[in-house]
């Protein structure tokens, strides 16, 4: 395995990457690092942002330094300010042991004098917003004749944000031999266009595969009446107590409808977008990296700048138009090794603008049935138990309360208690949804769990495979506690290391049908035909076209009749250990 040692990186640096704690280099670093160290050719370099791409630049721009020269010797270009910021900071950790470097942030939205007076001290390394540096270079504060290389940082999103002319302005101004390093989450034409005009025969890096979602990133979406959506994102919210993301919305009006809807509902949620004062701007981010708001409503372009690796979801209350805003979305959650899962809400007219995202992620979206309002209460109670049973007993101040405590509440057993606190602590949610209707999914939809109509239900019993994949029926239902997510890992752990792509997941009461491309039915077979889970036999086969369900029965609480018996067995057996696999 590559080590930072190995890639002839400066003592003082060294320091620095122990003291930030990485232990190992990201794969971007392994391959960026000696190639720019070397200083002779120009990179691009396909990675988003969270594989660790600041220090992969960063590292050989602060080695290369001569600090004997008070000149600026490298030029980082990035799309916003707080991304400026973050980089400059990240570079300056990493020049922690390496003594009289100067880096300067400079950006729009703050005095242009203070940079000026800050650009007169002389630096070696300045990081920009291309607008600001054009200006700064107008007044000839910013002097780049001594540059010898430029990183251009998101260069796909710099594009989107209308920076061609400034950076084509900028790259004609600094000195032609200088290298160039491009770093994008995807290469739409202009980012091509810009690489094939001013780079050199550049070494090409990509980092995981060219405009495609993480690998650690869940794709799931519900199918919701347009009018219903403010509600099923509130069922969503409800039904994952302990959610941290970011709900992306695609105007700066609906942005803020939308957050001060939740935040009149009582969420802890705020707002990001080009609209707000940057000191807003400032404040919002800081709490939302404090994890002081669990929800951030944002604009795609005000969320670039904030760099939070431990999103547990991200949300798109509005589907973006473009395949590529998708994936840069969805790559904020399941970064650094965790999980994540986006999550979109989709309207009819929307189903044909899903299915070309879709291709462009090259993975199965996941249809979600809407939570019900008993599914999140159920979930809230058993989040709060969760709580319960963790909390820290040990306050001295309480004890003294205590005797108080238990001599009033003598008279009540000890269901009646947990009964009463139960309902004191799940009154907001169990108001909300004791009489909540499910939000029924317009008719049409493949998969239709939600809609009451029985032609659907049974559809999705009996349903026909996609095109190409072949239906399994397995003996785990929602009553089991299963989700998507788990029948995936069920299907990858017992096919070991076949990558098998799974299709449609439909999660029934007592079973579940999954699809798998039908090149891989016999491997599934094989791997899946007779395995256990905690004493229980699992049951995997293919699904037969259903012919004799039961009429006019809620069709969710029926499994197919030759499955049925001995997964009663089982469950009777394993009833006990419900939810969880
Ligand atoms: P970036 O893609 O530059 O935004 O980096 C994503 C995150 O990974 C940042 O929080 C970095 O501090 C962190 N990081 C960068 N390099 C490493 C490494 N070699 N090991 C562990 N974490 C790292």
């Amino acid at each position: 395995m590559t080590t930072f040692e190995s890639l002839n990186i400066a003592s003082g640096i060294l320091q620095s990457i122990k003291d930030l704690g990485f232990e190992n280099p990201m794969p971007v670093q392994a391959e960026v690092i000696p190639i720019a160290l070397k200083g002779e050719r120009d990179i691009i370099a396909l990675a988003q942002t969270g594989t660790g791409k600041t220090a992969a630049f960063g590292i050989p721009l602060l080695q290369n330094i001569d600090t004997s020269v008070a000149k600026t010797q490298a030029l980082v270009l990035c799309p916003t300010r707080e991304l400026c910021m973050q980089i400059t900071k990240d570079i300056e950790d990493l020049a922690t042991h390496t003594k009289n470097v100067r880096i300067l942030a400079v950006y729009g939205g703050a005095s242009i004098e203070q940079q000026i007076r800050e650009l007169k001290k002389g630096n070696h390394i300045i990081v920009a917003t291309p607008g600001r540096l054009i200006d700064l270079m107008g007044r000839k504060a910013a002097r780049l004749n001594e540059v010898n290389t430029v990183v251009l940082d998101e260069a796909d999103e710099m594009l989107n944000m209308g920076f061609l002319d400034s950076i084509e302005q900028i790259l004609s101004d600094v000195p032609e031999d200088k290298k160039t390093l491009l770093f994008s989450a995807t290469m739409p034409q202009g980012v091509a266009s810009i690489a094939g005009r001013y780079m050199r025969n550049p070494v090409e890096i990509t980092i995981g595969r060219k405009n495609e979602g993480s690998a650690n990133v869940t794709h799931t979406y519900y199918l919701v009446p347009a009018k219903e959506k403010y509600k099923v994102l509130r069922r969503i919210c409800d039904s994952e107590p302990d959610i941290y993301g970011i709900i992306f919305c695609r105007t700066r009006t609906e942005t803020q409808e939308i957050a001060n809807r939740l935040m009149h509902d009582g969420y802890n949620a705020d707002v990001l977008h080009g609209d707000l004062s940057q000191a807003q701007r400032d404040s919002v981010m800081q709490k939302f990296r404090l994890r002081n708001i669990q929800m951030l409503v944002a604009t795609d372009v005000a969320a670039r700048g904030l760099d939070v690796d431990d999103l547990t979801h991200v949300i798109n209350f509005s589907l973006p138009q473009d395949g590529e805003v998708y994936t840069h979305r969805s790559g904020r959650t399941g970064r650094a090794g965790k999980k994540g899962i986006s999550i979109s809400l989709v309207n009819l007219k929307e189903k044909h603008l899903l299915q070309q995202i879709e291709k462009k992620v090259k993975k199965p979206f996941i249809l979600m049935k809407i939570p019900t309002g008993r599914e999140i209460c159920g979930k809230q109670l058993f989040h709060w138990i969760g709580k319960l049973e963790s909390v820290d007993t040990d306050h001295q101040q309480i004890d003294s309360l205590l005797p108080e405590i238990y001599d009033r509440l003598k008279d009540l057993s000890r269901e009646e208690l947990i009964r009463r606190v139960v309902n004191l602590e799940f009154n907001r949610f169990l108001e909300d949804y004791k009489n909540a209707p499910d939000i029924e999914v317009p008719s049409g939809e493949r998969g239709q769990e939600l809609a009451p109509n029985r032609k659907n239900k049974r559809n999705q019993i009996t349903g026909a495979a996609e095109e190409g994949f072949t239906r399994f029926f397995i003996n785990l239902g929602r009553l089991d506690g299963i989700r998507p997510s788990q029948i995936i890992d069920l299907i990858n752990k017992n096919t070991r290391g076949k990558k098998i792509p799974v299709g449609k997941i439909d999660l029934m009461r007592e079973f579940s049908f999954f699809e798998i491309e039908s090149s891989f039915t016999k491997d599934v077979l094989e791997a899946m035909g007779n395995i256990t889970i905690m004493e229980r036999n699992i049951v995997v086969k293919i699904a037969r076209e259903k012919d004799d369900m039961p009429k006019g029965r809620d069709t969710s609480t029926e499994r197919p009749s030759d499955q049925n018996k001995k997964g009663k067995k089982d469950r009777m057996k394993s009833k006990a250990k419900r939810g969880r696999y």
